[in-house]
This record gives structure tokens, C-alpha cells and sequence, in this order.
């Protein structure tokens, strides 16, 4: 399905490489292991997860005494999704939405990482599920920021609140969540500057746009997903870093996973920030986000 196809790129490559090694070491040795821990970095796992992983596996190999390589491929999906789901919870991580009253999600991020287009295809989503959706236009920093949400808003049929350029992005939020209450929308999916300024500007800036949300809605945001982008590895790790010692992260939204090889970045992420990935971006078009399935990433990496 469309989950499957937008990791087409990741699975071809670690799938072939995995092949290859298995191919070239038939039995379980020290060398198979050091190349295997190759493989994996370099489909951005992270070292840490790599290594978490290998102390894992080669422990479970010697406990269930595992000669053949081909067989070691089906440990190593075993313990990835474990790894990611810390033993027992196979559960996919549910957006926190309420039954009753509104909802706001704010959406944090750097320029350029897919944030617009992701609140797009969220809005897109949650109005299948039957909900009322509206647009907060909160990034009133980057030029066109405002213009690009008001495209999405007609493409998907949901209504923009919007202030004009420059002006105070806490005033925006402010008129938005009256309007959500007063029209009694479920859900608010609020755009936020993502500018990468200083930490302390950073966090001033999300610190204020909160403020206003809590005072109007007492537990929102209900949720604040950090958009990142697949493609740029490592980088997508230290923006996760810097966001989350900025403010209270409560999911990843990791876009292009479609554009990229390097798929394994939502394991490194999952593992060494503890921040769950909630939805994955396989695509542009309006119906290309989906929730992220970590048994089901896993295990179409090896088939
Ligand atoms: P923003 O600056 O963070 O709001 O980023 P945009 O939403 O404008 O996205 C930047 C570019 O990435 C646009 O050309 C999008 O169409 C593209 N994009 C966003 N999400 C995805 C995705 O999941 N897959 C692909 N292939 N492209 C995406």
C-alpha cells in the first residue's frame, strides 16, 4: 500500500545490501557483524541505536546459537522493533485529540522542512475522519508563508485564519482559537515562524504563542509536532535536539521519507530522543501522510 511504496527508495538499498552480505558471509562471524554495523549507519539508524542494537543481537545470535546469516535478518527486525517500542508496546502512536471541545496543534520547524504541507495533509486526514478542522496562519515571518496555507485551506476545504505579514504571530493564534470556539471546530492545526534563530529567541517566540493558547484552551496544545525532514539525516537529529530543549515536543512529524534512502533516521530519532514519530510524509499530494507503523516499517524494509 501507500506506505509500503513511499519506502521504496530506503528498502531497495538496505534490502540489496542486506542481500549482499548475507550472500558474502554465509555463517555468523566477527566480520559479518562488523559490516552489518556498516550497513546499518548508513542507512541513518545512528550510531547510538547501531550500537544498542548490535549488543542486542549479538547476544540473542549466541543465546539461540544462529550460524546462518539469513536467519540474523530476522533478529535484527525483531529487536529494531523493539528497540523502538521499548519490549511490549506495538501500539501506533495516536494523535491526541479530544473526544469533546477543541483541539489545537501547534506544528514547530525549520523553513523548508514540509511544515505547510503537512498541516495540509493533516487537515486533509482528520476532515476524513469526520472532524472540523481549521488553519491558524502563525507564521507571519516568512515571506508567502501566509499565501501557501491559504492554498491549502481551499484546497482541502478548511477554513485560514490570518493576520497580515510581520504582525504578531500570539495576536494570530489569539483570533484563531476564538474562532475555533466560537464556530465550535475540533481541531486547530496552528503554523508556527520556523526561522532557526538563537535557542533563546526560539523559545521566547513558542513560549508566548503557548501562553495564549493555554489561556483560551486550559490543556492545549494538545499537541506539538516537530516537523522534520527525512532527507537531511543527522541534520533532522540536532534540529530535534535544539526544538525539544526549546519547548515541550510531544511527536515528530518526519516528511520525505518517499525522497530518501536513509529511511532508518525514524529509528535513531525514536530511540536517542524518545520523541514518538506519529505520522510520516511519503509524498506531496493531499493523501501522502500516514501514521507511522514501526512493525510495519520494519519489517518492509526486509521484504
Ligand atoms: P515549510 O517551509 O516547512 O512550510 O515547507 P513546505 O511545506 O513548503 O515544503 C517544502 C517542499 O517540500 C515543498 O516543495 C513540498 O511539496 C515538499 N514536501 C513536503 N512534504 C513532502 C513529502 O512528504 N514528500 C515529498 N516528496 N515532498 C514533500
Amino acid at each position: 500500500e501507500k506506505f509500503k511504496e513511499g519506502l521504496t527508495k530506503t528498502r531497495d538499498s538496505f534490502a540489496s545490501k542486506m542481500n549482499d552480505l548475507v550472500a558474502k558471509y554465509r555463517s555468523v562471524d566477527e566480520e559479518f557483524f562488523e559490516e552489518l554495523e556498516e550497513v546499518l549507519i548508513s542507512a541513518d539508524v545512528g550510531v547510538q541505536t547501531v550500537m544498542d542494537l548490535m549488543e542486542e543481537l549479538e547476544m540473542e545470535v549466541k543465546r539461540r546459537n544462529i550460524k546462518d546469516t539469513a536467519l540474523v535478518t530476522e533478529v535484527i527486525s525483531e529487536k529494531l522493533v523493539e528497540i523502538y517500542y521499548g519490549q511490549d508496546n506495538e501500539e501506533i502512536e495516536k494523535l491526541n485529540i479530544q473526544e469533546d471541545g477543541l483541539s489545537v496543534v501547534l506544528f514547530v520547524g525549520v523553513n523548508g522542512v514540509g511544515k505547510t504541507t503537512t498541516i495540509g495533509k493533516l487537515a486533509h486526514r482528520l476532515k476524513e475522519e469526520g472532524k472540523t478542522v481549521m488553519l491558524a496562519a502563525g507564521d507571519t515571518f516568512r515571506a508567502g508563508a501566509i499565501e501557501q496555507l491559504e492554498v491549502w485551506g481551499e484546497r482541502v476545504g478548511v477554513e485560514v485564519i490570518k493576520h497580515s505579514e510581520g504582525s504578531d504571530p500570539a495576536a494570530v493564534m489569539y483570533d484563531a482559537v476564538q474562532a475555533a470556539k466560537s464556530r465550535g471546530v475540533d481541531v486547530l492545526l496552528c503554523d508556527t515562524a520556523g526561522r532557526l534563530q538563537n535557542k533563546v529567541n526560539l523559545m521566547n517566540e513558542l513560549t508566548k504563542v503557548k501562553r495564549v493558547i493555554t489561556r483560551e484552551v486550559p490543556d492545549a496544545p494538545h499537541e506539538v509536532l516537530l516537523v522534520l525532514d527525512a532527507t537531511t539525516g543527522q541534520n533532522a537529529m540536532s534540529q530535534a535536539k535544539t526544538f525539544s530543549q526549546a519547548t515541550d515536543v510531544t511527536g515528530i512529524v518526519l516528511s520525505k521519507l518517499d525522497g530518501t534512502a536513509k529511511g532508518g533516521i525514524v529509528l535513531a530519532i525514536r530511540n536517542e530522543l524518545s520523541i514518538p514519530v506519529k505520522y510520516v510524509g511519503l509524498g506531496e499530494k493531499v493523501t501522502d501522510l500516514q501514521p507511522f507503523d514501526a512493525h510495519a516499517f520494519v519489517y518492509g524494509l526486509f521484504s
